[in-house]
């Protein structure tokens, strides 16, 4: 691109050069022609030639200088003088006084030979063209210069119709020049500057007239003209300078306003596609240097030209002007280039000009700068403001607003439903494997859901480890459940943290979209749900409102925390342990209730989850074993020695500070410590981690016993046994329940006594409700149990009662033994017969 420009280039210089050469041709015919047809000159006529071509001379100076691109074109008021040698002096005289006046003022202003010869060719020819239309008109003056001016009307058509020849032939050969030299079309070059030229030819003509009428009178006034061409000239080039500057100024002014725009690429555009234009240069760049990689934008007048990085820019020749472009507080930013084909140097108002531009643009290019920070931290701030950022999906805010959209919504599609998703044990997750790896489970818990989520639906994080799902377009109340069922399901494949396989478990809560209440009513119905859901250790549930009376949402309850570990409001319930087959009681277990002041008791399952998210745990486990440990003080001191079992929360096991606060309350109450069993569930937590050993290490060294909760229902309970070494298993209540009618729950309770033997544990049966249970658990090897066959939990003193009252008129007892005297005993299988609690292993 740029080798055939230079081409073109040269091309156009070369026609340049001979159109140049062929004015001169016309010039010098013209001259040639006036001097063979001069006449004679008088000595006393010397002195108004030399007079007239003084004034020609003085007029042809520059009048202004406009600079088109890198020419400078000059604006001369040749015509005036040349009118006034029209119309006194004889035809070839004019021809040479021209000739000769011209070449004298380019020689003093030493105007480049090429140029000069040019200027002269073209006003000799012009001056030809404008004498020659006077001759014609009339006007011929006799060849002793002293004849009276032709009367005024013939004056003034004739010296109009010079000017008028004269113009003609001046803008012709002027214009071409200049259209060649400028590369831009005739017309173009043409209208540049028409008014201006039009308004000199104007004064120049009445100029001319007013001189001519006044030579008539006295010839020696020519002298008296020379000063006045001169003041003329001077004034009006002052006047025709502060207008083009006015003018240039306006032009930078709107182009500076184009420049206020707030994209910074229409800021860069704008600025070379208008910069050529109103400095005249061929080409503009910007280049900016505090941008990586640097970055250039050129353009043209009224077109770009490259943009991109500064190292892809094509190389340019050609001259330059510069002006830095700097920052308000970051300095340079970068430059402003206006390049030429020529050398050029611009005048002081142009620098001015150049500089003002520069120091517009910096501004109009921090504008835009900061006018897209601004929108981008705008964006950012209102994603922010929507989105969960650690798994980007959407937020509370945004779910609560986009469900109050819909409850707002004439005709909805269908109907919605809220679908609530709460994890368990994800604390546990976090507090073993660290909050990287707890993060990287919910990231992957929010992509699946996400995945299996339809169109419309809108799926957000609520904080920590709660999910939430805005059902859409449910064409039935059922179908919310299927779809809730299917997005709980995408959890079921482990999820894959440091190379390990996380099982994850949820429960989901679905409300219906009420008929008032609004989404807080939505979202409450769906807490209510969840929480029935994990209650029953369902994967779902669905909002009822007959089982929604009593419910008291966790939300509210978390509120009350602190006051109930002051107020001391949780309390514990008893439910007594019973040897199987005598019906003796041999322990009890401790079951946390809240005694709440406006719901009455709450059960673990209503509290337990919010306690442990809370900073409570900690004060409310150890209100929970201050009253167990003094219910055993109480039970002993009536002559009732049993151990009592108390339910540890996996994140109490993860408290480095726990063994020694269990051993400091045994010391308080003066209890031996295997008087107390501690209870616990396998979790994930327990399967992984060191201080979890530590702890039960620590507490079952010091004497107090273990119990391994809820056994049967884990994924790991033999890993567990095999690192923990705990006295007792707890059979699930999932077991019991079936045990006489399932075989495989049989095959569990079988298996799990068969592992107990071999481990020397004992084992417990957890929720013995009937006759036929404690029988059939009894024949499978299992020696105790408890459950509402024997008694419901209940308070420390009406336990104490129930004791003391016993079964048959035998105090401690529960239960009539298993085999009555008398009957055939069936002995259970049990080929290691162990008393369970409380003489467990030590
Ligand atoms: P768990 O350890 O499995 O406790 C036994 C649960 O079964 C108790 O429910 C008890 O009331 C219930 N139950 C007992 N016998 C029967 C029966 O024959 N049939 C039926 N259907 N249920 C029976 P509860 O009191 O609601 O406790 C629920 C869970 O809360 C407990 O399950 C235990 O894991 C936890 N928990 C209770 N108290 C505490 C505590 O102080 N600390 C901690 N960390 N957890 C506790
Ligand atoms: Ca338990």
């Amino acid at each position: 691109m740029h080798g055939a420009s230079a081409v073109n280039d040269a091309k156009v210089d070369k026609q340049l050069r001979l159109y140049v050469g062929l004015v001169a041709f016309l010039g010098v015919c013209c001259l040639i022609r006036a001097t063979v047809s001069a006449p004679g000159v008088l000595v006393g006529d010397l002195p108004f030639l030399l007079a007239l071509t003084t004034i020609i001379a003085a007029a042809s100076g520059h009048f202004m200088e406009l600079r088109v691109r890198s020419d400078n074109r000059l604006f001369s008021a040749t015509s005036g003088s040349i009118l006034i040698a029209v119309a006194t002096v004889p035809l070839p005289w004019v021809i040479l006084c021209t000739a000769v006046g011209v070449l004298a003022s380019k020689v003093l202003i030493r105007q480049q030979p090429m140029k000069a010869a040019f200027n002269v060719a073209k006003d000799t020819v012009a001056a030809t063209a404008g004498a020659s239309a006077a001759y014609l008109a009339g006007i011929r003056p006799a060849s002793d210069f002293v004849s009276a001016p032709p009367p005024l009307e013939r004056l003034v058509a004739g010296l109009a119709l010079t000017a008028f020849a004269y113009a003609i032939v001046d803008d012709l050969l002027g214009h071409t020049v200049l259209a060649l030299s400028t590369r831009t079309s005739w017309r173009q070059a043409a209208r540049r500057i028409w008014d201006v030229q039009a308004w000199l030819r104007l004064v120049n003509l009445v100029f001319a007239v007013l001189v001519v009428l006044a030579i008539g009178k006295e010839q020696h006034l020519i002298w008296a003209i020379v000063p006045v061409v001169l003041v003329v000239k001077l004034t009006t080039r002052a006047k025709i300078r502060q207008r083009a500057d006015l003018e240039a100024w306006r032009r930078l002014a709107s182009t500076t306003d184009r420049l206020n725009v707030t994209e910074l690429s229409a800021v860069l555009h704008a600025a070379v596609t208008r910069t050529p234009e109103l400095f005249s240069a061929d080409e503009a760049e910007i280049q900016l240097d505090d941008v990586e990689p640097p970055r250039i934008v050129r353009g043209a007048a009224g077109r770009l030209g490259f943009e991109g990085a500064l190292r892809d820019a094509p190389t340019r020749v050609g001259a330059v002007v510069e002006a830095r472009l700097d920052g308000p507080e970051t300095g340079s930013i970068g430059v402003l280039r206006l390049r030429f084909r020529k050398p050029v140097k611009l005048n002081e108002s142009e620098q001015y000009k150049l500089q003002a531009f520069a120091s517009s643009l910096s501004t109009a290019i921090g504008n835009a700068r900061a006018y897209a920070q601004l929108k981008r931290i705008n964006a950012e701030n209102a994603y922010a403001a929507t989105h969960d950022p650690l798994t980007g999906l959407a937020n509370r805010r945004e779910l609560l607003d986009e469900a109050n959209r819909i409850f707002g919504q004439r005709a909805p599609d269908g109907m919605f439903a809220m679908l609530l998703i709460d994890l368990n044990h994800f604390k546990e997750v976090n507090d073993t494997l660290g909050h990287a790896a707890g993060d990287e489970v919910l990231r992957a818990v929010a992509r699946r859901l996400e995945d299996a989520a339809r169109p419309g639906d809108l799926v957000a994080r609520l904080g920590g480890d709660e999910f939430a799902v805005l059902l859409t377009g449910l064409p039935a109340p059922a179908v919310a459940t299927h779809r809730a069922a299917e997005l709980l399901s995408t959890l079921d494949r482990p999820i894959e943290v440091d190379g390990m396989q996380l099982t994850v478990e949820a429960a989901g809560g679905i409300a219906l979209a009420p008929g008032s209440g609004g989404v807080q009513e939505l979202m409450r119905r769906a807490d209510v749900a969840m929480y029935e859901a994990k209650r029953g250790g369902r994967r779902t549930a669905m909002y009822a409102h007959s089982r929604d009376t009593a419910d008291v949402g966790r939300l509210v309850l978390g509120g009350e925390l602190t006051r109930a570990v002051a107020r001391r409001e949780f309390v514990v319930d008893f439910q007594p342990i019973v040897d199987l087959s005598s019906g003796e009681v041999v322990s009890a277990e401790a079951l946390a209730r809240w005694h709440h002041p406006e719901h009455g008791d709450l059960t673990p399952m209503q509290f337990l989850e919010t306690v442990e998210r809370s900073g409570q745990l900690p004060a409310f486990a150890d209100a929970v074993l201050d009253e167990s440990l003094a219910a055993i003080g109480a039970w002993r001191e009536a002559g009732f020695d049993l151990p009592v079992a108390v339910n540890v929360s996996p994140r109490s096991l993860l408290d480095p500070t726990f063994p020694a606060a269990v051993l400091n309350r045994l010391a308080g109450h003066a209890v031996p410590p295997d008087r107390l069993v501690l209870e616990f569930a396998e979790t994930l937590t327990l399967s992984q981690l060191e201080v979890v050993d530590r702890a039960l290490t620590e507490l079952r060294d010091a004497g107090v016993k273990l119990t391994l909760d809820d056994f049967g229902t884990g994924v790991s309970s033999l890993s567990v046994l095999s690192r923990i070494p705990v006295h007792q298993l707890k059979v699930d209540r999932e077991f019991v329940v079936a045990v006489e009618t399932s075989a495989e729950a049989a095959a569990v309770v079988r298996s799990t006594v068969d592992l107990a033997r071999s481990l020397h544990l004992a084992v417990v049966a957890d929720g013995v409700e009937s006759e036929p249970q404690r029988h059939a658990l009894w024949e499978l090897g299992c020696v105790a149990g408890q459950g509402h066959l024997f008694a419901r939990p209940m308070r420390a003193g009406r336990l104490l009662a129930t004791l003391q009252r016993g079964s048959e008129g035998r105090p401690g007892f529960l239960a009539g033994p298993l085999h009555r005297s008398g009957s055939v005993v069936r002995m259970a299988r049990r080929r290691n017969p162990r008393s369970p609690l409380p003489h467990l292993p030590a």
